[in-house]
């Protein structure tokens, strides 16, 4: 029997764990590793912190995906690898010896060393921290009940790439209930997006990004581009925008200005860059045969631009797609599959509040409610893909007609 070692229960771990189990039972024991009994659906974290949709709804337990006849699950955190041993080190569990391992850990929030992000501002990388955000919106408009001071009514987002964007648009249509907690009209409670960039969106034409621009300003969320910021302070974002030191005085401080790759990638030794290795065409490391590396901790090159394709869940599910395909040749004896991956991306679509959103299918570009509708139907997909009918029936989004 060979041991097969999943690192993390996210779209690629979970999607690579639900496609091998079903072709290599009595061949090879898989066991999946993850610090919370649940997956959750990282695309839609912005609904959680807005307190638009309940954690519960995008959320589903690892136990109802897992073939226990085949896949044994350890809830623990991942301490670091040796890739050399063949071994994972985990915090509780002591150490994981392996034949093959799939390193699927995700991402973290990236600070870049600006001072005081990582103490001041509020990061949304995973469940907890989305719920903390919306306890945090709700408890600063009681705070501004009793005090009547406008900071507490100030949101900032920092950074206006998708993650900031899609939050700002859930931030907007929340807006009605946080104004209620506080006692205001919605419109004192004011967003702003400071965002160092002053061409937004550039993965999208400009006639599309200018679109996306307009559409979060008509729900009264003011962009505010060509500010970096340089410091956060405990209440206030401290960004230089025309040469100019500027800053914005808010309780609530969101940080999305990127992201990188788990840090256990970089406690393990591999050959990396903020996080993420370049892997092979099978989507292993470079160095270690046996060792897949997925999603966000991994850099597949695009070979026509020459540079890494940009981190999302429809690449991250396509590799563990692939992934498990070239684990069941290799277990099978047979080596890797003779074909590289490919990918190629079906389109981007983001959504700003619930029933608006842009983005590109295929070549066509996709605006207004079309595009909500469309990444309904995207997160449904997923859903179905991986946490099959019952996750589907549960979770999926059927509103799609407004
Ligand atoms: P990002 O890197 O795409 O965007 C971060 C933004 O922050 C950029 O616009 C950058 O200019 C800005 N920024 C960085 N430093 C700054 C500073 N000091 N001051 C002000 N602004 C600053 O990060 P993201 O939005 O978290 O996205 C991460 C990845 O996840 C991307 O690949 C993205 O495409 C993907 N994603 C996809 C979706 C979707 O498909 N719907 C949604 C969210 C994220």
């Amino acid at each position: 029997m060979k041991k097969v070692v999943v690192l993390g229960a996210g779209y690629a771990g979970l999607q690579t764990v639900h496609k091998l189990q079903k072709k290599v039972k009595g061949k090879a024991e898989i066991i999946l590793v993850d610090k919370d009994d649940y997956h959750y659906e990282t695309t839609e974290l912005h609904e959680v912190a807005s307190g638009t949709q309940p954690a519960l709804k995008i959320t589903y337990p690892i136990a109802d995906i897992i073939d226990p006849a085949v896949t044994k699950f350890i809830q623990d955190e991942v301490v670091k690898l040796d890739a050399t041993k063949k071994q994972v080190q985990l915090k509780q569990h002591g150490m994981l010896d392996y034949d093959y391992c799939v390193l699927a850990l995700g991402f973290v929030s990236e600070t870049f060393g600006i001072k005081g992000a990582k103490e001041n501002a509020l990061e949304m990388t995973n469940i907890k921290q989305s719920l903390a955000i919306y306890d945090h919106i709700l408890a600063s408009m009681k705070k501004y009940k009793e005090t009547k001071d406008k900071r507490y009514l100030q949101l900032v987002v920092c950074g206006a790439g998708f993650t900031g964007i899609e939050l700002a648009g859930a931030l907007a249509e929340g807006r009605p209930e946080y104004a209620k907690v506080a006692g205001v009209a919605p419109s004192e409670v004011k967003i702003t997006v400071v965002e160092a960039a002053t061409r937004l969106l550039p993965m999208f034409s400009e006639k599309l990004a200018d679109y996306g621009v307009k559409l979060v300003e008509s729900l009264d969320v003011e962009l505010l581009c060509g500010a970096k910021i340089s410091e956060v302070a405990p209440g206030e974002v401290v960004y230089e925008k025309d040469d100019q030191t500027n800053s914005l005085k808010a309780e609530t401080i969101i940080w999305t200005t990127g992201v990188s790759g788990s840090p256990v990638v970089g406690e393990s030794n591999l050959q990396e860059r903020r996080g993420r290795v370049v892997v092979t065409d099978n989507l292993t490391d470079p160095n270690f045969d046996d060792l897949y590396i997925l999603g966000d901790v991994a850099a597949v090159m695009d070979k026509e631009s020459g540079r890494p394709y940009p981190t999302t869940a429809q690449i991250a599910t396509e590799m563990a797609v692939y992934a498990a395909k070239d684990l069941e040749s290799q277990i099978n004896g047979n080596g890797h599959l003779s074909t590289p991956f490919v990918y190629k991306s079906k389109g981007t679509v983001a959504s700003v509040g619930n029933t608006h959103g842009f983005g590109v299918i295929g070549k066509l570009e996709i605006k207004g409610y079309p595009a909500s509708m469309m990444k309904k139907m995207i997160m449904n997909k997923s859903l179905f893909e991986i946490g099959g009918f019952k996750e589907f029936i549960a979770k999926g989004r059927f509103d799609l007609y407004h």
